[in-house]
């Protein structure tokens, strides 16, 4: 992925490409941490420029639902939306609802020329909302 772009292919590039696409939505410390099993010790601001550069290449989709810390993804490219949890936060993809970008139309577009949309969609997840056994 990385050839494909201008940047040189350095190992935390790699390190950090790797932990983001196994693990989507990851926010900044996990992907330090995944990083650091993989490489030992990296600073948190190696990790921060490496995310910035990958996320300015293209490579990695920053996003940040509010009241969340800021998570990255590998998917990329197809404007899809997210389904928060309200109880433990774990993020899904939603495909983008009508199916190309910007993927909704605004009531009013003030005058702007609209290329993206972005839903968060809330509730909560099945482990979530399920009742544990011993409340039935
Ligand atoms: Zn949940
Ligand atoms: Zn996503």
């Amino acid at each position: 992925m990385l050839r494909g772009t201008s940047l040189r292919v350095t190992r935390p590039r790699v390190a950090v490409l790797a932990a983001v696409h196994d693990h989507p939505h990851a926010d900044t410390n996990s992907i330090i941490g995944l990083v650091r099993e993989d490489l030992g010790d990296v600073s948190h601001q190696a990790v921060y420029d490496v995310l910035r550069a990958l996320t300015a290449a293209g490579l990695v989709r920053r996003i940040h639902p509010p009241g969340s810390a800021a998570r990255y993804e590998s998917r990329v490219g197809d404007n899809h939306h997210h389904v928060v949890c309200r109880s433990c936060g774990a993020i899904a993809d939603v495909d983008c609802a009508a199916g190309t970008a910007s993927c909704l139309t605004a009531a009013d577009h003030h005058g702007y020329a609209i290329d993206e949309t972005e839903v968060i969609y809330r509730g909560f997840c099945p482990g979530c909302s399920t009742p544990p056994l011993n409340t039935i």
